[in-house]
């Protein structure tokens, strides 16, 4: 495999990982394989991988400028980041982070495993104190779902604890946006299931680090977990993230353009975009991210019934969970359990790829259309 090391990310994306071999396929191949004739490189899948995971691995390394390792799903991932840290260990989350890592932290906490505290998203002072004394340091910026900003550098530069741990769940940002290792971060997290696959077609995770011992201690639990990466999953990544940079450069683009004028609406009463200058996150996020991302968090005026009519109605825009696909996706997300807390009338747009004028007049027909249905 040839080295780039002046290409930008947007070439990388499409140039690493590739073997450049005369005669070699260009593309790298899907290899079915679980175990492999003995005497070469590779024994068996669930410890030495297949060329498909490499070329994956190198992908992503390079664009988040460590090494990668990859997973069965950004959870098993994010659970083998959390594996690798001793009994008793006090693990530092913020206060609004993905469910599921909420989940795989307090069950920890209910075994005994480690005691967990959350700390708000924009209490820089209490991260940087928390960087003293915990031994896991949890970022996630943009927060989901209501897009909140972490002072991601300032924290990743605070004295840390020796031997403290610091992860940046960056599902959100991608690597494209944000690059946490580079800031200093111990791990980089990402679920490829959202815009490295970009497809709505497969699970997959990634954690990416510079530090060798790190790097032995993940790949130690994806064997000893079997958190293996399947090898059409492999592929359809690799082939998903050729296309990431032109997907997020258009869908952050349309994603700007629509919580602008989501924001004039007359029938939405709040908007959350770190592109808007109205987003209390927005003058960090210009600092620190290389675009704003594809989601927006808004709430449609009324309640629950107005929003479930909105939602009702949209035609284009798939009533679905998730993100980061070439299809715009959208939910109430106060109506997923566990997260009953958010806004009732609050729907989390994923904002795909199509036209952005198509996309517009589904969102203002099916606002239109809902105010007039929603009962009372
Ligand atoms: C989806 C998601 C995950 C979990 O990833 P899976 O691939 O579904 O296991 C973790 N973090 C964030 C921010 C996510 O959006």
């Amino acid at each position: 495999m040839k080295d780039h090391p002046k290409i930008r990310p947007d070439s990388l994306v499409v140039a690493a990982g590739r073997d450049h071999t005369p005669g070699a396929p260009l593309n790298v191949p899907l290899v079915p394989a679980s175990n492999f004739v003995r005497g070469g490189s590779r024994e068996y899948v669930r410890g030495d991988g297949t060329a498909t995971w490499d070329a994956l691995e190198a992908i992503i390394g390079g664009l988040e400028g460590g090494d990668a390792v990859v997973f069965s799903s950004g959870m098993a991932a994010i659970a083998s980041v959390f594996e690798q840290l001793a009994t008793g260990a006090i693990v530092a989350l913020p206060d609004e982070c993905y469910q599921g890592t909420v989940g795989l932290a307090e069950e920890g906490e209910r075994k005994g495993r480690w005691t967990v505290r959350r700390i708000a998203v924009e209490d820089t002072e209490e991260w940087i104190q928390a960087c003293g004394d915990a031994d896991l340091i949890w970022l996630e910026s943009p927060s989901n779902p209501l897009l909140r900003i972490a002072d991601v550098a300032a924290i990743c530069a605070a004295p840390r604890k020796s031997g403290a741990l610091l992860a940046v769940d960056n599902t959100f940002a991608t690597p494209l946006n944000q690059r946490p290792l580079e800031l200093g971060a111990d791990f980089s997290v990402q679920s490829a299931t959202k815009y490295i696959g970009g497809h709505s077609d497969l699970l997959a995770g990634i954690v990416t680090s510079r530090t060798p011992e790190l790097l032995a201690g993940l790949r130690r639990t994806r064997v000893l977990t079997g958190a293996t990466l399947g090898a059409l999953e492999a592929y359809l990544a690799v082939r998903g993230v050729r296309t990431m940079a032109l997907r997020l450069e258009r869908a952050q683009h349309s994603a700007m353009l629509l919580a602008t004028r989501l924001e004039a609406h007359p029938l939405v009463s709040k908007t959350r975009y770190p592109g808007l200058a109205s987003h209390p996150g927005h003058e960090l996020a210009r600092r620190q991210l290389g675009g704003f991302g594809t989601v927006i968090s808004f709430d449609v005026k009324g309640g629950a019934a107005e929003a479930d009519a909105f939602c009702a109605n949209a035609g284009l825009i798939q009533l679905a969970t998730s993100l980061g696909a070439v299809e715009s996706i959208m939910e109430r997300r106060a109506a997923v359990h566990g997260q009953e807390h958010l806004p009732p009338s609050m729907i989390r747009l994923s904002v795909g790829i199509e036209n952005p004028e198509d996309l517009w007049e589904d969102l203002d027909q099916a606002l239109r259309k809902g105010a007039g249905q929603a009962p009372g």
